[in-house]
């Protein structure tokens, strides 16, 4: 991780010509959140539920989920949160949702919303209990579905999220899918977030978990900026706010890439914020945009990180 000389940033996120990046955390835990406050965060911009209940042999009931969202939300009153529905199975499995796990493969199985489309009582009970913590914590609230791979999962999981009484909705870009639909997923939803760890496993059919493929797991990689170049410019026709969400989102050098491709809010942990918010607050939207084109255009990740390291100065 690339430290900055200065670490300065105090928030909020800016470009140098004062465009505003939502600088925002990733959290797991009200440990987390409170770090993240303490760093300076705008807000939340992933909250992994699963986290809460790795260990959980039975589902966690619905009052028992409220107070543990309330813990994490209460952290940031009146600010921006966005808490992602469970999204158990492979990386992340959930005893009382995946079970046993015989599915021969469980990256490609039923997983994130698909089990919430199974196991709908589950799913209607987290959401009660995260529209029962808005009103506790004084957070502002949306939710998030993960692993979305059409507009019309997206719609049903909106529809959903709504009738609970959750006003703001967005769905995970995680799948290649959901990218080549981007216009569609947009007409439903009120906002998306970029999970770059799972885009990439998919888009290289590589096992995010296999230390062995992380050449290939780089969110450097080309055929990667050119995803999100497509999402980025789907979003921009539309002025549709998009964030980042995976480790992509915490790598200095890579935000003012990831600006000029059209994002306009980053999560990340709470220890990269400075770091990401000082890299940003020295380079122009017009620097941004040219370290878009320089990334886009470099044959492999090595030559795009020098080659926007050098750009950016
Ligand atoms: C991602 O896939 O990039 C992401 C942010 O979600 P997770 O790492 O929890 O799968
Ligand atoms: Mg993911």
């Amino acid at each position: 991780v690339e430290r900055s000389p200065e670490p300065t940033w105090s928030g909020p996120g800016r470009t140098a010509d004062d465009v505003p990046i939502r600088l925002v955390a990733n959290v797991g835990s009200a440990a987390d959140s409170a770090s993240a406050a303490e760093a300076g965060a705008e807000g939340i911009g992933l909250f992994r539920t699963e986290f809460c209940y790795l260990d959980a042999e039975t589902e966690p009931t619905e009052s028992a989920q409220r107070t543990a969202y309330s813990e994490v939300l209460g952290a940031f009153p009146g600010k921006p949160v966005v808490v992602r529905s469970l999204d158990a199975g492979s990386d992340k499995p959930l005893p009382f949702l995946t079970g046993a796990g015989t599915e021969p493969n469980p990256a490609l199985g039923v997983r994130g919303l698909r089990l919430g489309r199974v196991e709908t009582g589950v799913l209607d009970r987290q959401l009660a209990a995260i529209a029962g913590a808005e009103a506790d914590s004084g957070a502002v609230v949306s939710v998030m579905a993960p692993m979305v791979a059409t507009a019309e999962e997206a719609a049903w999981f909106a529809d959903r999220a709504r009738a609970a009484g959750i006003s703001r909705v967005g769905v995970m870009i995680e799948i290649p899918a959901a990218v080549l639909t981007a216009r569609e997923v947009f007409e439903v939803v009120d906002f998306v977030s970029v999970g770059t760890n799972d885009l990439a496993q998919y888009v290289f059919a590589a096992d995010r978990m296999l230390g062995s493929l992380a050449t290939l797991n780089d969110p450097w990689q080309p055929a990667l900026l050119r995803l999100l170049a497509t999402l980025g410019d789907a979003a921009r026709e539309t002025g549709f706010p998009v964030g980042v969400c995976g480790e992509a989102a915490g790598d200095p050098l890579l935000a003012p890439v990831l600006v000029g491709l059209g994002v306009t809010s980053l999560s990340m942990t709470a220890g990269a914020l400075s770091s990401v918010g000082n890299r940003l607050a020295s380079a122009t939207s017009a620097q941004c945009a040219e370290a878009a084109r320089i990334a886009l255009r470099s044959p492999d990740p090595t030559a795009a990180r020098a080659a926007v390291r050098e750009s950016l100065g």
